[in-house]
């Protein structure tokens, strides 16, 4: 969460900075701000509550000049968003800090702060950063000791840049548990929380370890560890496009990112399955060891990427015959748990720094957990390097905060690894053939359920004046209700929930009537019949619903029920194919809504705050 982007240059970097903040703005959006310090060794700091369009013009009229300079986007954690609490914080007119992430121990340093002369002006942890750091450099050589002093001091989380007006050569730079990377130029070199911001400038990146400490100037970045001692860390070039970042024809990112799904999953799945074969490899170096030895796998996750851990559950138990849990990433981290013999630990995020999974994944190394394996989207993030083994979804840069090719692409994963799996516990040369016809027929048969847009888009009116709403789903369809529920509230605000549709009568058959819109996941599967007494109950009582449905499943419409018709699937990939309509459903209620359907309030991609 959050966007940094920080340059040091021979040319004047304002406008690369709001670039790279637009570029960056998924991460949050609460508002924007600028520090450059210009020729006369001057801040020059602008800030604006809202989006970076509002930074942006701002600075159209009244611009700031300077090589070097820090941005961010936030999203708030401590004090609300104002352009009070908007950083960059200043200290004494001459530091100037930008921050993503929470210092837990912000209250003590504050009060330590105050004790020494400090005032503080805004509400955020942040800017007890700043103070410190200006109060640390009283003692230091340089503003890169001042900075190592601070840091040691910090608990929580934090990617953070720092300058000093005095020095327009250095920018001082730390991560411990928020992402940073840095950006080499000829003459220029640029520090950012994501690779997208600096894809104007330069192609080649390094990132940042846990504990680093960088000063990055313009012709030499040096980088320390925890201990203070000098490390490389290595800087590759990056080969993603330029322009990931254009919303093209689409009027939303997420409209964009739905339509792309049938190429994200080709993507996914080239290469992967050789003369209809997996290529073990797919997984990484030792995974067919791995696979071998697992006889339990603990999938771990949030939000959305917990709704495909739990198809992945169905079917790692029902298609490779091998025990699964999975547990939300925040609780897990915070409990004790029981560590079955030869487990292997599955995590899944679409940046790969996502904090609280992250938070899991090191706990289960130490609690014994056999192996390790994340599905992430994101080549290079924290989730990749740490774990045995990555499944990179290939789903390309997703801008819109509401998950879809991301989450399609980690069912992807998550079935490929369900076959990798299943060959080595005694899945049939048919059943693994099975699944992998499945996957094949995917993006064409994604292609078709794209083609209901419009009828879907009609449906929506329906929702313009509802405040509820219930998803129900059975088997592997019921996460899909939840993923569909999730999606709903994300971006039109309607309060939605998913049930397991036998559990309706244990409660939530309290709420139907004709206020309550029923969405129901139906392909017609073993559970259809079961499925059909539960839409009983809910016409019984006066409820109105939405069937998504195939032709096999034999629904028809009438005045208590609207039937959209989707096409005959293979039970496998339907998980996957009936995700679409629900995305695509939410989509146009929030468009008739008028909801800021990339960017929804309070939200953020990227969640690397606990
Ligand atoms: N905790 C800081 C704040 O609330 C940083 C939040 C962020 O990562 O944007 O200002």
């Amino acid at each position: 969460m959050c966007g940094i982007v920080g340059a040091v240059a021979q040319r004047d970097v304002a406008d690369i900075l709001v670039e790279g903040l637009k570029r960056l703005e998924y991460r949050g959006y609460d508002s924007a701000g600028v520090a450059v310090i210009n020729n006369n060794n001057e801040l020059q700091a602008t800030k604006r509550l809202g989006k970076v369009q509002e930074l942006a013009q701002a600075l159209e009229q009244q611009p700031v000049t300077g090589g070097t300079g820090i941005a961010h986007t936030r999203w708030a954690t401590h004090g609300i968003p104002s352009e009070v609490n908007a950083h960059p914080h200043v200290s004494n007119n001459t530091i100037a800090v930008v921050h993503n992430g929470i210092i837990e121990n912000h209250q003590s340093l504050r009060s330590q702060l105050q004790g020494l002369g400090y005032e503080f002006l805004s509400q955020t942890d942040t800017e007890v950063i700043t103070h410190l750091v200006h109060h640390e450099l009283k003692t230091s050589d340089t503003l890169l000791a001042a900075v190592q002093k601070t840091v040691k001091q910090l608990e929580g989380a934090y990617g953070t840049v720092v300058m000093d007006s005095r020095d327009q050569d250095n920018i001082i730079v730390a991560r411990s548990g928020s992402p940073l990377v840095i950006g080499y130029g000829l003459g220029e070199n640029f520090i950012a929380s994501d690779i997208m911001a600096l894809l104007p400038v330069t192609r080649k990146f390094s990132y940042l370890e846990e504990g680093d400490v960088a000063q990055i100037s313009r012709f030499n970045v040096s980088i320390f560890d925890t201990h203070g001692e000098p490390v490389e860390r290595e800087a590759k070039e990056a080969n993603v496009s330029h322009d990931s970042g254009d919303k093209g024809e689409y009027r939303h990112y997420m409209l964009k990112e739905t339509y792309e799904q049938p190429t994200a999953i080709r993507n996914s799945l080239e290469g992967r399955l050789v003369g209809g074969m997996l290529d073990i490899n797919t997984f990484g170096e030792g995974a067919d060891e791995i696979f071998k030895n697992v006889e339990h796998v603990q999938i771990i996750a949030c939000g959305t990427s917990y709704h495909s851990g739990m198809v992945a559950r169905y079917w790692l138990e029902e298609l490779a015959g091998v025990s699964c849990n999975i547990e939300i990433a925040s609780e897990f981290r915070y409990r004790k748990s029981f560590v079955p013999k030869n487990s292997l630990l599955v995590t899944i995020s679409q940046s790969g720094e996502t904090a609280d999974t992250l938070a899991a994944l090191r706990l289960a190394k130490e609690i014994g957990y056999q192996s390790s394996l994340v599905i992430c989207n994101v080549p290079g993030s924290s989730l990749v390097r740490e774990s045995d083994l990555a499944f990179m979804t290939r789903a390309g840069a997703e801008i819109g905060v509401a998950s879809t090719k991301a989450f399609t692409t980690q069912l992807v994963g998550l079935l490929m690894m369900t076959l990798a799996i299943g060959q080595h516990h005694g899945m049939s040369d048919k059943k693994q053939a099975e699944i992998t016809q499945s996957l094949m027929s995917l993006p064409a048969k994604l292609d078709e359920v794209l083609a209901l847009a419009s009828s879907i888009e009609d449906l929506a009116e329906d929702f313009a004046d509802k405040h509820h709403a219930l998803f129900l789903g059975r088997g592997d369809q019921y996460p899909i209700a939840m993923e569909g529920a999730l999606k709903l509230k994300e971006i039109s605000y309607i309060h939605a929930e998913a049930y397991a549709a036998g559990e309706l009568k244990h409660g939530p058959l309290a709420l139907i009537d004709a206020e309550m819109p029923v969405i129901v996941v139906a392909p017609k599967n073993d559970l259809i019949e079961k499925l059909k007494s539960n839409v009983e109950e809910v016409r019984a009582r006066g409820g109105l619903m939405y069937v998504f449905a195939d032709n096999d499943a034999n629904f028809s419409s009438d005045d208590t029920m609207k039937v959209i018709d989707v096409p005959v699937c293979d039970d496998i990939i339907a998980p996957i194919v009936y995700t679409l309509p629900l995305q695509l459903l939410s989509y146009y209620v929030a468009i008739i809504k008028g909801t800021d359907v990339d960017q929804p309030r309070n939200l953020a991609k990227s969640v690397t705050v606990e």
